[in-house]
């Protein structure tokens, strides 16, 4: 059953890890697909790569400055006018660091606020703004099990996925009149680029808390995000569903 029929689904993160594999999982549920890359290199290779498997498949590549305001605009009009309508947002792009509160450099903090909440704010509203006029439309964004519980350290990265479940209840309050749902993801640990940087010393101590005792792969989390997409959501939204195996702490 594809579930995400003559939708056109904006996908920011789609390069790589998680977001590419949603924009995988929104084109076989039969979604055009826009996915953002931090680079037009990065984006052209990702959808070098997909249409490598299927020649045929509805997806493009853009590379919005994600943290301007103004290039999101410019960007998302310029889908919105090509398309006509612009139905999902997957709001994915993040970066993570794990330095300690004693280390911690003010301008990395600012990074990654920059990015993980500043940029996912514009995107959401101008996607919104996008969004009301043709009745309606479905924002997802990108959460983490950390926005529960936090972490030992790095806490600008929790911080950060603290304020994205705040941005989605709220958007999810404000924009229901608009019929604009509004969800989060959140993931727990997740086999991307994002883990490969770990040890393996970090790694092992994490998967022997997790109530099923392995990490999730990025297929899992992207499928979460299609329900979220789809009609088989319709009265879902201010809902962050964690993805993570129970592991929660
Ligand atoms: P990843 O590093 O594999 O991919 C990150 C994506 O964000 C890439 O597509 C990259 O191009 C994009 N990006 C990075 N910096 C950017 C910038 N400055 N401008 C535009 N785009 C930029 O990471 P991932 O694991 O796939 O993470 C995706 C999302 O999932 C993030 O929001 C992350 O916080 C969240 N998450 C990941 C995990 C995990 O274990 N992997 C767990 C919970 C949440």
């Amino acid at each position: 059953m594809k579930l995400l029929e003559n939708k056109v689904a904006i996908v920011t993160g789609g390069s790589r890890g998680i977001g590419f594999a949603i924009v995988k999982r929104f084109l076989e549920h039969g979604a055009t697909v826009v996915l953002c890359g931090s680079r037009q290199e990065t984006a052209d290779k990702a959808v070098a790569a997909i249409k490598a498997e299927n020649p045929d498949a509805a997806v493009e590549g853009i590379a919005p400055v994600l943290t301007d305001p103004e290039s999101v605009r410019e960007n998302f009009e310029k889908v919105k006018n090509k398309y006509g309508h612009i139905d999902i947002l997957a709001n994915n792009a993040g970066i993570s660091a794990r330095d300690s509160v004693y280390d911690y450099k003010p301008d990395d903090f600012q990074k990654i606020i920059d990015l993980n909440v500043n940029a996912a704010f514009y995107c959401a509203q101008e996607a919104a703004k996008l969004m009301k006029p043709q009745g309606g439309g479905v924002i997802i964004n990108t959460s983490s099990m950390v926005s529960i519980y936090g972490q030992p350290s790095g806490v600008g990265y929790p911080a950060s996925k603290f304020a994205i479940n705040g941005l989605t209840k709220s958007l999810a309050r404000e924009l229901g009149k608009d019929n604009i749902r509004v969800n989060a993801v959140a993931p727990g640990v997740t086999n991307t680029d994002m883990l490969a940087v770990l040890p393996d010393a970090v790694i092992q101590p994490i998967i022997n808390q997790i109530p099923l005792k392995r990490v999730g792969q990025p297929e899992e989390v992207a499928d979460a995000f299609v329900f979220l997409a789809s009609d088989m959501a319709s009265y879902v939204t201010g809902e962050i569903l964690s993805v993570d195996g129970a592991a929660r702490t």
